[in-house]
């Protein structure tokens, strides 16, 4: 505002402005409901990728959004600044999410997130182990694998005793990412799940009443804790080599707790091609004039899972294409105008 800039909250831009082959401006609905047209000597597209778009999420990645796919997402990411772009002649290019897992709506069941998600057993819902869970720190690992299995989910059991361990001596795998004291303050959490029917949260007292709640037949799922407990008895995982210390015997004492874990992601990356500059790449690789874009709409740089190694690495790029593109943009308007 210092520099002159206007902002126009609440105004979302509905369509680019082009000219000669060059953008010169947005088309707007503002807060009243009026067309309004800004134009300028470039336009810079980040409207954050397209996170919360059902329909652009299923027909780019297959996955049905709040059904078998649970992301983060900020809101407002409807992917209207990537269709924008695409219809003045971007070329489609790179759409991805980087894939995590978590409870469904897990803002709302965090401490449940943080307490289920230990290395005990995560089956699907065949009632068959898929992974080592000693990896389930591992959030881009454990997502693949769910991503693998049918409907995108599995459950991750275990029983009141040891839960009961994990307050007493810390849990077998610390994040920092969830409350410390997750531990400690999760029963109430519990009882507010089954009172409010939250179906990301599964506690039994026996194996049958948990094979019905889980809808995986009895015999089935006896089989595999059966099978687990003789594996965590002689602290040996024959089936996939999880450490012995993360061997716990599910017996069922104090109840069985399961968190029904899913595939999930923070929005969208990527869409757009751009170059070193920003400027936005059309189907034959050569940059539209006067179209940057930045952020995730024009995140190609990671792949399809999220970035275990570097935390941040979205909002990083970020704030580092938004800066490259403005640099360009000052020699652009330079040469230009
Ligand atoms: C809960 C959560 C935690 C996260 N944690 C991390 C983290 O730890 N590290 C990390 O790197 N990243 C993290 N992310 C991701 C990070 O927030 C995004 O990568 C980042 O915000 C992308 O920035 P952006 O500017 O591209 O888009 P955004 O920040 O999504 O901004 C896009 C904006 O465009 C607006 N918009 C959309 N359509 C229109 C339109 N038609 N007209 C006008 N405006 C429009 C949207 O309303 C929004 O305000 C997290 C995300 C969430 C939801």
């Amino acid at each position: 505002k210092e520099l002159g800039a206007e902002i126009y909250l609440e105004t979302p831009a509905t369509g680019l402005i082009m000219e000669d082959g060059k953008c010169v401006g947005v088309k707007a609905v503002d807060k009243d409901g009026e067309e309004i047209e800004a134009r300028g000597k470039a336009v810079v597209v980040a409207t954050g990728g397209f996170g919360t778009n059902k329909e652009m999420i299923k027909d780019n990645f297959g996955y049905n959004l709040w059904e078998d796919y649970f992301p983060f997402n900020v809101p407002g990411t409807t992917g209207d600044g990537l269709n924008m772009m695409w219809d003045a002649g971007a070329q489609k290019f790179g759409a991805n999410i980087e894939m995590i897992y978590q409870l469904k709506d897990n803002m709302n069941w965090f401490l449940l997130d943080a307490v289920l998600r230990q290395p005990n057993l995560l089956i699907n819902q065949n009632g068959d182990r898929f992974m080592n869970e000693g990896m389930m720190g591992n959030t881009t690992y454990t997502g693949n694998a769910l991503a693998l299995q049918p409907g995108h989910y599995g459950y991750c059991i275990m029983d009141g005793k040891i839960l009961k361990n994990y307050k007493k001596n810390g849990p077998d795998i610390f994040d920092i990412v969830h409350p410390e004291d997750a531990f400690l303050a999760v029963d109430a959490e519990f009882d507010r799940a089954e009172e409010e029917g939250y179906d990301g949260f599964i506690r039994a007292d026996s194996i049958e009443e948990l094979a019905e709640k889980l809808g995986i037949d009895a015999d089935k799922l006896e089989e595999t804790l059966d099978d687990y407990n003789d594996m965590c008895d002689e602290g040996y995982d024959s089936q996939f080599h999880k450490k012995h210390e993360y061997l716990h015997p599910i017996t069922g004492k104090g109840g069985y707790l399961v968190g029904k874990y899913y595939i999930a992601a923070y929005g969208t990356v990527g869409g757009v091609r751009i170059n070193k500059y920003g400027e936005v790449m059309d189907a034959n690789l050569k940059p539209i004039p006067g179209l940057y874009s930045a952020g995730s709409d024009a995140n190609t740089i990671y792949g399809d899972s999220y970035n275990f190694t570097l935390c941040g690495n979205t909002m990083g790029f970020a704030i580092n294409s938004g800066r490259m593109a403005g640099e360009a943009i000052a020699d652009y308007i330079d040469e230009n105008f």
